[in-house]
């Protein structure tokens, strides 16, 4: 977690935290409440609507799925709570907190994403589930054509990531599932930052709610190490390459802002012997889940990813962050450097700027309110690898024109991430069996 955890109480009973859930906490190693735990569960737990300013990593999950498991404890139904989260990772990601927390008194969780069955999904919701968590569009195609399926019951909506669920284009399925869940609940909303849509959202849906602040505005955490390195754009790659292979063998995410340019760079980064994994929004969801997991479980040490892996996700000890791309957006730069330097630990998160981005990584500045040193780089030791790099970008991107591969020779591609996402899923049956079930 990146918040530090200050003042009292200290104890998640001093919280009011009850006993089987304390000892949940205990047993996810959770000794002490982090500030947004300690901030809002007090308020939760006396019913109060609640809006947390808090970015992932600041233990959020935690200050919203405690109080309402303890609720739930008190009054055990069927479809108490509903968690609304903006992506399927960050989705499945939630229910596992929840899973997890309330492993000892029998929690059910439904988990409602795109890209999975929805009869699988039907058949989930069909065992009564006691936590539902979905990303919008997916609750409303339920909500309109699950037969037995509705929100009459609910007690509790939380809207997670929400600043991100508007820019998603959320707001008119949001706006939907309001309409057709009852006015009697409570409400929990959580955002990395408050935008005027998010305050909009807020008016519209939470009652006389307390608001908590648990991150400064715009900072980075001290334990972070921020360094740019200005390079022109012919040779962006070769810095990446240059870095990586200068901090060989940390956890690094790389930063893309395309998601052509995550599979690209990834063939390229294997193509040099790199163990890299490309993950974006436009691969199947076994191929995203298993390239997570190749990720977590350390198979492969570099994840190349677009912003839709930048939030949410919760990969617990990532060493390097590199901005491949400068992000165009300010606060996406807060978001991408937040994977890095979590729960006290140092990070590092270095941004290659070529002549185009000056503008946007000028800006990045300006909103962290520091001017950060450059990177290292003597530039005739990086160029001794440009033939190199640029032989394997011509192989890489003659793969990419060749299309996908029929199924036979993928499985005998042994350097193609796609055999190997696929081996991995095959070997762990255990988490797409975990997932189906859902
Ligand atoms: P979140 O901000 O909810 O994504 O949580 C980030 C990580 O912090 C997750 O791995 C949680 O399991 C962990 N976490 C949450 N609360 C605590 C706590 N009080 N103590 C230690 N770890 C925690």
């Amino acid at each position: 977690m990146a918040e530090e955890e200050v003042g009292e109480p200290k104890t998640f009973a001093d919280l009011g935290v009850c006993k089987e859930l304390v000892e949940a906490c205990e047993s996810l190693g959770w000794k002490t409440p982090s500030k947004i735990q300690v901030e809002s569960i007090p308020y939760a737990l006396q019913g109060r609507d609640v809006i947390g300013l808090a970015q992932t990593g600041s233990g959020k999950t935690g200050a919203f799925a405690l109080p309402i498991l303890q609720a739930l404890l008190a009054k055990p139904e069927a479809l108490f709570a509903c968690v609304l989260s903006p992506t399927r990772e960050l989705a499945i990601q939630i229910a596992e907190q929840f899973e997890a927390l309330g492993s000892g008194i029998g929690v059910k969780c439904s988990v409602l994403v795109g890209g999975v069955d929805m009869m699988q999904q039907a058949t989930s919701l069909g065992k009564r589930p006691h936590i539902v968590v979905a990303t919008p569009g997916r609750l409303l195609d339920h909500l309109s054509n699950t037969k037995g399926f509705s929100f009459r019951t609910l007690k509790y909506l939380v809207l997670d990531e929400a600043d991100r669920l508007l820019n998603m284009d959320f707001e008119k399925a949001i706006d939907d599932i309001l309409k057709v869940i009852p006015k009697e609940r409570r409400t929990y909303l959580f955002s990395a930052t408050m935008t005027k849509k998010v305050g909009k959202l807020q008016r519209a849906c939470l009652r006389n709610p307390v608001k908590i602040e648990a991150a400064s505005k715009y900072s980075t955490v001290d334990t972070l190490k921020q360094q740019f390195c200005l390079v022109p754009a012919k040779y962006k790659d070769c810095y990446l390459v240059y870095i990586l292979t200068e901090m060989s063998g940390s956890t690094t995410m790389v930063f893309t802002r395309t998601c052509e340019a995550t599979r690209l760079l990834s063939l390229i980064l294997r193509n040099l012997g790199l163990k890299a994994i490309p993950i974006s929004g436009q691969m199947s969801q076994a191929k995203r889940l298993g390239a997570l997991n190749m990720f977590k479980a350390g198979e492969c040490n570099i994840l190349i990813c677009t912003d839709v892996a930048s939030r949410g996700l919760d990969i617990p000890s990532v060493d390097l962050v590199i901005n491949y791309d400068i992000p165009t957006n300010s606060k996406d730069y807060i978001h991408r450097v937040g994977r890095t330097a979590r729960a006290g630990r140092s990070g590092f998160a270095v941004s290659i700027v070529n002549q185009y981005e000056v503008e946007w990584y000028l800006q990045i500045e300006q909103l962290i309110g520091k001017k950060l040193p450059e990177y290292p780089a003597e530039e005739a030791q990086v160029l001794i690898l440009f033939e190199r790099v640029s032989e394997a970008k011509r192989i890489s991107q003659m793969k990419i024109k060749e299309g996908p591969r029929n199924k036979k020779r993928r499985n005998a591609e042994a350097d193609d991430e796609d055999a190997e996402v696929y081996a991995f899923n095959r070997k762990n049956t255990k988490t797409s069996k975990k997932f189906k079930r859902r």
